[in-house]
């Protein structure tokens, strides 16, 4: 069994059938991407994975259980989205160190775990500043470093560097490699960007109206496109 199993997954809402017996595995320590156009049921898939949206069928497995029935809190797993979602009122510092305080973490252990990921994700000096005078790039970089500070199993991104342009979206790019790499967490990155997903990806799957119709490597894909 793979890391992440998603096994005969199916969705509709309403009359709209979503996702058609999806059937993926994805290795540890790998960075997928769901690479397809707006609407095919990316998120959706994400958000079954997560827990945040019911399937009507099937079954997934995380890390040698089976998840299907767990609460989205219990799943481990860090969720970035396009919009920033950082808490306004908090600084940095406190953005990051938020769901450590939840989990009752040590004061000492926070300081140094949020220290760390600041690093990490090159903010050194940021940790005073309010969401409001950072930069979209900046903003997500806080948002990555607060859901990989969790230390999940998985971290999903959807569509993080869709409302950042052009040229710094090619730099958060060869960050967010850098960080997944680094870290080897496994991570399912979603987005309708190609030249994106050629770029990051360990795997492509390629999905259409709820079904997957190619998987495969960047190379793969730019040699033996279906
Ligand atoms: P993508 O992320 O690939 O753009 P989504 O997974 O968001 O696509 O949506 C897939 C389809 O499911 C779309 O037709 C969308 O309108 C529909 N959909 C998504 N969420 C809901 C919901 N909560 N209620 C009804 N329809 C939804
Ligand atoms: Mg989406």
């Amino acid at each position: 069994m793979n890391f992440i199993e998603f096994r005969n997954v199916e969705k509709s809402f309403g009359d709209n059938k979503v996702l058609t017996d999806i059937n993926l595995s994805i290795e540890k320590g790998k960075l997928i991407t769901l690479l397809g156009p707006s609407g095919c049921g990316k998120s959706t898939l994400l958000r079954c994975f997560a827990g945040l949206e019911n399937m009507d069928q099937g079954s997934i497995f995380l890390d040698g259980s089976d998840i299907t029935e767990l609460p989205p809190r219990e799943r481990q797993i860090g969720l970035v989205f396009q919009q920033y979602s950082l808490f306004p009122n908090m600084n940095v510092f406190e953005n990051i160190a938020f769901g450590l305080k939840m989990k009752k973490t040590p004061a000492h252990q926070i300081e140094q775990m949020v220290r760390e990921m600041i690093e990490t994700v090159e903010l050194k000096g940021k940790e005073e500043e309010y969401p409001h005078n950072l930069s979209g790039g900046q903003q997500q970089r806080v948002a990555l470093a607060r859901a990989i500070v969790m230390r999940p199993k998985v971290l999903l991104l959807d569509e993080p560097l869709s409302a950042i342009d052009a040229k710094l979206r090619k730099s958060l790019q060869k960050e967010i490699k850098r960080i997944q790499t680094h870290l080897g967490i496994t991570t399912i990155f979603v987005t309708h960007d190609q030249d994106e997903a050629m770029i990051l990806s360990d795997v492509i799957h390629l999905f259409n109206k709820g079904v997957i119709e190619q998987s495969g490597t960047p190379n793969q894909f730019y040699t033996q496109p279906k």
